[in-house]
């Protein structure tokens, strides 16, 4: 059996591995609460509307066999981003989701952003959010030091590959489901720009299920702030997540049942 057979009947584990067994677990995550108010500006303050935003889709999914779903907090209080990651890992949730609100000094700036990390060490953050070309020349370099470097045991190849597999795997599945995020904004003509980025928030670099975390829109923005505010707009919200998570779990069932063809 030689390297790549190995890599490729870990692949094959890894992926019947991470298939949800029934229902797809949403560890939804709205950010802030209690001391911690967030973004605050006028009337409209983050911690407040972000946990409306997840009690609404919290609603949705409940109704919905195909989803189970947790939310980190439920009421107004303060919970460290350590203890919200530790949730979703004890529960091992399939999916985080982290909402938050945006703030800038430029009253312009609007839409809503989707926010993907891969699992490099925090030192590594200014190379990560460089070209695709470096981040490819990272993952290398890192795959290089954690299986040892060229003085490889037998053992040191497989916790390496697996390593490379698990973060390739969650890199990829939150990628995708950040693109499922846009698509679903990009099909409302009347909905705002849509826009995936990478930074290195710490609930989506902690945790080791696929995660997202949406920046619903700019509070700073008196158009958007207004939006915001409404309750229909916080349903709408709600729902087009919910649209996504649903598109999300049926590419994610296709791509399992092709692959173990
Ligand atoms: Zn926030």
């Amino acid at each position: 059996m030689n390297f790549l057979t190995i890599k490729h009947l870990m692949l094959a584990a890894l992926i019947v591995l991470s298939r949800p067994a029934f229902a797809l677990h949403i560890m939804l995550d709205p950010g802030h609460g209690g001391i911690d108010t967030g973004a605050v500006h006028g009337q409209a303050r983050e911690a407040e509307l972000v946990l409306k935003v997840a009690q609404k889709l919290k609603t949705l999914l409940e109704k919905d066999a195909n989803f189970k779903v947790t939310l980190t907090r439920q009421l107004d209080k303060n919970i460290s981003l350590p203890h919200r990651v530790k949730m979703a890992e004890d529960a091992k949730a399939d999916i985080f989701v982290s909402l938050h609100a945006n703030a800038a000094l430029d009253s312009r700036a609007k839409g809503v952003e989707f926010f993907f990390q891969n699992n490099l060490p925090p030192d590594e953050d200014a190379l990560y959010l460089a070209s695709q070309e470096n981040q490819a020349l990272l993952n290398s370099k890192e795959l290089h030091k954690i299986s040892g470097g060229d003085n490889l045991s037998k053992k040191g190849d497989v916790a390496a590959i697996i390593e490379d597999l698990h973060r390739q795997n969650r890199l990829q599945s939150s990628l995708r489901l950040s693109k499922t995020l846009t698509s679903v904004w990009s099909t409302d003509a009347t909905a705002p720009q849509a826009t995936i980025k990478q930074a290195p928030f710490y609930v989506i670099s902690k945790t080791s299920m696929p995660s997202v975390l949406i920046e619903i829109g700019f509070l700073t923005n008196p158009r958007e702030a207004k939006r915001l505010l409404n309750t229909e707009y916080q349903s709408d919200l709600a729902q087009k997540i919910y649209t996504a998570l649903i598109s999300y779990k049926e590419k994610m069932d296709n791509h399992t049942a092709k692959t173990l063809d």
